[in-house]
Formats: structure tokens, C-alpha cells, sequence
């Protein structure tokens, strides 16, 4: 029987019974088993739910609730998203950023490194008391209420559901993770009966790698160069050994546990492959539209129709398991040269330079860090390869002038040395659509001299800084952007928002094009970015405690599903900070139709340009959900997908969204 069919019925018994299948309290919760599926569809566009590559997907959209007003938070990258999906909290309380970052120290062999990864977690926890996050996961408070827990998948984002577990101290975590360096040294340890299950089923406890050596276009790990394309394959492979994992070894020992569960399965498609994908060097016509990326989609699908019915098949756990499809953020193809629609190339300096890697005339990785230390006349650094023996001193490479830095970020400051304290004034961290800038000594002069520079660069779309509202025109405030709250690893000093632009009106958010300062080419894909394309995730909920066949028109965001599962499992979430989600009440079976939804707009002092950032928001129950933001010289116009939002707005007419709504705004910037 159907999830769907035997939800039904566990509602007629109940209503024999005369209870009550609404989740109405944390105490009523707790009367019965509830399970939840999450599963986190990495990068997956809800433009990509169709028959043909995504029938499960389609079925859950359809019999379930889908969000239809969903957010991934900005920046719309993963480990952002995964710790708001952990903890409920959105970037100002878990200060997880974005997935390169900079916390002040060297970590492991980098001075920005990329948190996508389990050794590198275990060390921020380490500086931080254990929990990087400082917020309590859903997994984690799972864990300690007596439910099973594993998260599966994708390595980074998997191990932050319940990252305390990844500290060293701890020797063998109860949850259960599975992800890329299971049992390779470098990942987190399993549960030697989960090993010994796992190598019987499947012969390994090891997922396949993505890549095999040397790597072809036929390995999903290939990106390819500036003169080969990338892969044609999706993450096939890999995958089909982290679902086997799931049906085959844990979802029968949960079954033998007889206890509730939680279990997180994060699949790495489609992103990967939108990533790597090889169908449209050079091309942003094709882009993150060909039929590779199309593969990877139904990877994605099929990974969870096997999830599902490995759960359908089962009448105990279809009638008391949710399942949650999310995606982490969005997607666009990536432009290394174009900054808008008409062809116009960008004219930064950084692309006179020639790198052998690089397309002539191209924006280089790292073309941010590139044009702010000419701009500052210091030196340019590559925190990602560290020099021993620099003048007697150990440090990072200096970057050459036909050079680039080797994964995008950049060390600036009047040397390479690095020793305590050291040398760099201004850190550039690249994270594709947006770069974060930190300015470690907090230099309020040098934070609004590089702003202002960027805020005139032709790749730039938006800018926030950390400083009080039209300190610095032409840029809004961190606190615009939901930056500042209880985070325990620093913020950037300057939040760099880069271009965004649609090739086909008619179908904007399908054609988004974002600049991106990455190692992938043009026409490969990427996000990041305040885009429209990379802020739309795909949300679905489906199951017992969720309404069937509706459609939540409502903002919503990875950081209210905890939340909302939270009180349909009948757990209490704590909280340090105060940047939370909240329930989703009007998805859950009784609830209200909808939320009231008010639409605000934050817009910066001009600089002497004439230039203003302005972000467009909505606001329900208290939580500012971000929709995109833009750099303007003249009127704001957002366009007609805006107009179309259904908030309320202020008493102007539905069109007056330059003025920010008073009720909504609550630090409206004044209007010049
Ligand atoms: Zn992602
Ligand atoms: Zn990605």
C-alpha cells in the first residue's frame, strides 16, 4: 500500500479512536512514533520537476505540500544551507557562512578552507568547544531523546546534521554517518556492526570514489579544463552504494532497534554533475540545461524512489514516516566573461592576464582577490598552497602576474608571510556567485575604501558590509541579510554579491547566468549568488503529519524544516540565537491555509555614482526570508516574478516596492 493510502487510513482509525492526527503540541507528539526522511537533493531546481527525469519527485509534489514560495538562505551555497537544515537557525546564529571561509587560523593546510570536509569540521570544532555551530541540531537532540540517527551522503553538509559527533573527542559516535571518507582514515568512525553489515550487503564500507585515476570524461569527478569539456556521466555509481547503504543496512537495523528515527540522506546530484558537467563548454545557451544534467536529476529521483519504497514497503513505517525533499540552494550556468544579457564582457583588470589555464579574456579564478590588491597596491597570496622558507619564514605562495590564485581566494597584505599575527589586512574567500571579504583588524577605512572599488567593478551586483546602515553608500548592512546573531566563527567584514542575468525573459530564473569566481568554466554550472535562480530551492513535505495535494504559497526556508519536524517528532529544539525558523504550521495536516506574508525592501544611500544595493524580502511570523538583491543606478524595478509574490505590500499599490515597508523593514534605510 501507498504512503499516501496508508496515511489515510491511520487517520480514519485515529478519528474512530477520537484522537487527533494534528500536531498540535510537543506533548501530543510525543504520544506516538513519528520517523522523518529527509532527504536533501543537492542543487536540485524545482524547474527540473518533470515525468520524464523526475516521476518520483512529481508524485510527492503532487500528492504531498509543495513550497511554492521556498528559500534557500543566502549565500546559496551548501554548508550554509546544511547548517540552517541542522539546527533551524539561519548564517548570523551558526556562522556557517559559506564553504570557504576564513576563522583567522591556518586550518589543516589552508588559510581559507573549504568546511566540505570531515577533518576539517572536526578542527573548527575544536577551536570552537566542540560544536562549530553553537546550536543543537535536530539529530543531535534526536540522538539524546533515545531516537536512531544516521545522516548518508555527501561528505561536508552530512556530518554538520549532527557535527558535534564529529569532534575528536568523541571515539564512536552513536550516529551513524556515511559519506565519501567513510573507513578511508579521514572520515568520521562507524559502528564496527554497521561495518561488518555493511561490507556483508555490499562488500565494502567504503563508497566508490567519483573519480578514477587518471580521470576521463567518463568519471562524474571530471571538470574538465578551459579546453575539455567535463563529465557526461551522473554520480551513478557513488550513489546507488550510499541507497544501498540505506535499504540494505540501515533502515533494516533501525527496524530492528524498534525505535523512532531520524535519518538525513544528502545526495550529491544533482550538483555534482550540474557542476562538472560537459555538455556546454563555452556555450551559456545549453548551460545546466543538457541532457547530462538532465542524468543527474533522475539520479537524484531514483535515489529516493528507492528510498521510498523501501519505506512504502514496510505498512508500520509507511503509516508513521515523513518524508522532507528539500534542496540546499539552486542553480545557474556559469559565466566567466559576460556581465550581462547584451554580450558585454567584463573589463576587469584581471582578465588582461594571461594564465595558461585560463581563456584569454576571461575573468580568473579569483579575479575579486586579483583587482582589491592592485587596487590596494599589496601583495596577492595563495592561501591554498603554503611556502615554506620564505626570506627564513614559512607563509603562502605570492601570486605572479600571469598567474591566478590556485582555487580563487586570495591573502592580501604587504607580504606573504604568514606568522602571529600575521601579515594579511584583507582575505578574500571565494564561494562562486559570492565572495567574503574579511578585514581582520577591522579597518572601518580600508572596509569602505575596497567597498566602494567593487561597488564600481562590472561583475559586482550587491554589496554588505559590517557597519551600521549608510555608513558606506552604495552598500546595505550584515544585518540586512540575516548576518548577525550568535555566530561564534567570525563574519566578514564585506559580503560581495556577484552578477546575475537572465537570457531569456521569458523563462528567468531557467536562463540565470551568474559570474562566478571559480576553477569552472563558462558554461558549466554554478551558485552562490543573490540570484532568483539560486535563492528558489525545491521543497516538498509528504507523509502522516502533512496535508495532501496542497500547494504552501507561504515564504519558507531550509531553516524552518527542523523546526517544523521538531514539533511533529515532539522534540524541543533549544536555541542560543534568535535568527530561528518557524513551523510550518500551515503545511501540517489542520493547519491554517496560509500565513500572512508582508514584502519589504531594504535600499542603501547612494554612493556619489548614484549607485544602491537593494534587497528584496519577505516576512512571516517574525522571519525575514531574502529573495535576491541588486545593485541599481537608476529606478528599482524588480519585475514582474516580484509583483507576483504573494505578500502584501505596503499601501503604495502592489507595485510600490521602492519605499520599504515600515512594518516590514525593521531598519528601513532612508530613501535618498
Ligand atoms: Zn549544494
Ligand atoms: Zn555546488
Amino acid at each position: 500500500m501507498k504512503l499516501r493510502a496508508m496515511a489515510r487510513v491511520l487517520t480514519m482509525v485515529m478519528a474512530t479512536m477520537g484522537a487527533s492526527v494534528a500536531v498540535g503540541s510537543s506533548a501530543e507528539a510525543r504520544t506516538r512514533t513519528r520517523n522523518v526522511v529527509l532527504f536533501v537533493a543537492d542543487g536540485l531546481r524545482p524547474s527540473s520537476l518533470n515525468p520524464t527525469d523526475a516521476p518520483t519527485l512529481v508524485r510527492l509534489q503532487k500528492e504531498g505540500v509543495f513550497f511554492g514560495n521556498s528559500h534557500s538562505l543566502y549565500p546559496t551555497v551548501t554548508t550554509a544551507n546544511a547548517s540552517a537544515l541542522a539546527t533551524g537557525h539561519q548564517l548570523g546564529d551558526t556562522g556557517d557562512f559559506a564553504n570557504t571561509i576564513y576563522d583567522g587560523s591556518q586550518v589543516i593546510n589552508s588559510g581559507t578552507p573549504f568546511i566540505e570536509d570531515d577533518e576539517i569540521l572536526a578542527e573548527l570544532d575544536a577551536q570552537t568547544g566542540g560544536n562549530y555551530l553553537g546550536e543543537k541540531s535536530l539529530l543531535a537532540v534526536a540522538r539524546a531523546d533515545g531516537f536512531s540517527t544516521a545522516a548518508i551522503g555527501k561528505v561536508g553538509p552530512t556530518l554538520i546534521q549532527d557535527v558535534s559527533q564529529g569532534d575528536r573527542s568523541v571515539k564512536l559516535p552513536a550516529t551513524i554517518f556515511i559519506d565519501d571518507r567513510t573507513a578511508t582514515g579521514k572520515g568520521v568512525p562507524l559502528d564496527p556492526a554497521i561495518a561488518v553489515a555493511l561490507t556483508a550487503a555490499l562488500g565494502s564500507t567504503t563508497p566508490p570514489a567519483r573519480n578514477s585515476k587518471p580521470p576521463t570524461r567518463d568519471d562524474n569527478g571530471y571538470s574538465g579544463t578551459s579546453q575539455t569539456p567535463g563529465t557526461r556521466v551522473a554520480n551513478v555509481r557513488q550513489q546507488q552504494f550510499l541507497t544501498d547503504a540505506v535499504t540494505k543496512v540501515i533502515l533494516p537495523e533501525f527496524k530492528k532497534r524498534g525505535k523512532p528515527f531520524v535519518l538525513v540522506f544528502w545526495s550529491r546530484d544533482p550538483d555534482a554533475t550540474q557542476h562538472n558537467q560537459g555538455d556546454s563548454l563555452g556555450d551559456l545557451a545549453t548551460g545546466i540545461n543538457g541532457p547530462t544534467s538532465r542524468s543527474a536529476v533522475h539520479n537524484a529521483d531514483d535515489t529516493l524512489r528507492r528510498i521510498l519504497e523501501a519505506v512504502e514497503g514496510d505498512r508500520a513505517l509507511a503509516a508513521t514516516t515523513d518524508v522532507v525533499v528539500t534542496s540546499d540552494h539552486g542553480f545557474s550556468t556559469i559565466s566567466r566573461r559576460d556581465v550581462d544579457a547584451g554580450g558585454h564582457a567584463s573589463q576587469s583588470p584581471s582578465t588582461k592576464r594571461r594564465a595558461p589555464d585560463v581563456r584569454p579574456g576571461d575573468l580568473p579564478p579569483g579575479f575579486v582577490a586579483i583587482d582589491v590588491a592592485a587596487h590596494l597596491g599589496m601583495k596577492l597570496c595563495d592561501p591554498d598552497r603554503v611556502a615554506i622558507g620564505l626570506d627564513g619564514h614559512s607563509g603562502y605562495v605570492p601570486v605572479g602576474p600571469d598567474e591566478h590564485p590556485s582555487l580563487g581566494n586570495g591573502l592580501i597584505g604587504p607580504s606573504c608571510i604568514v606568522e602571529k599575527p600575521h601579515d594579511g589586512k584583507v582575505i578574500v574567500a571565494a564561494n562562486g556567485g559570492t565572495d567574503l571579504i574579511y578585514v581582520p583588524d577591522g579597518d572601518a577605512a580600508r572596509i569602505a575604501d575596497v567597498t566602494t572599488f567593487l561597488l564600481g567593478q562590472d561583475y559586482v551586483d550587491a554589496l554588505f558590509v559590517d557597519a551600521p546602515p549608510n555608513v558606506v553608500p552604495g552598500a546595505l548592512s550584515l544585518r540586512d541579510i540575516n548576518f548577525v546573531g550568535s555566530a561564534l566563527l567570525p563574519a566578514p567584514s564585506i559580503v560581495v554579491a556577484l552578477k546575475t542575468f537572465s537570457r531569456d525573459p521569458h523563462d528567468p530564473i531557467g536562463s540565470q547566468v551568474d559570474v562566478s569566481d571559480t576553477t569552472l568554466q563558462e558554461g558549466q554550472g554554478g551558485h552562490g549568488s543573490f540570484g532568483r535562480a539560486d535563492v528558489t530551492n525545491t521543497m516538498i513535505a509528504f507523509g502522516p503529519d502533512f496535508k495532501q495535494g496542497f500547494v504552501d504559497h507561504s515564504p519558507a526556508s531550509n531553516a524552518d524544516l527542523p523546526v517544523t519536524l521538531a514539533q511533529i517528532l515532539g522534540l524541543a529544539l533549544p536555541s542560543r540565537g534568535r535568527l530561528r525558523g518557524r513551523v510550518l504550521a500551515e503545511a501540517i495536516t489542520g493547519g491554517p491555509t496560509a500565513v500572512s506574508a508582508t514584502c519589504g525592501e531594504a535600499v542603501s544611500a547612494p554612493n556619489k555614482d548614484g549607485l544602491r544595493t537593494a534587497l528584496h524580502f519577505q516576512t512571516a511570523a517574525g522571519v525575514r526570508y531574502l529573495d535576491a538583491a541588486k545593485k541599481f543606478s537608476g529606478p528599482i524595478v524588480w519585475g514582474d516574478s516580484f509583483d507576483a509574490l504573494p505578500c502584501t505590500r505596503s499601501k503604495r499599490g502592489p507595485k510600490a516596492t521602492t519605499k520599504p515597508s515600515p512594518k516590514t523593514s525593521p531598519k528601513p534605510s532612508p530613501k535618498p
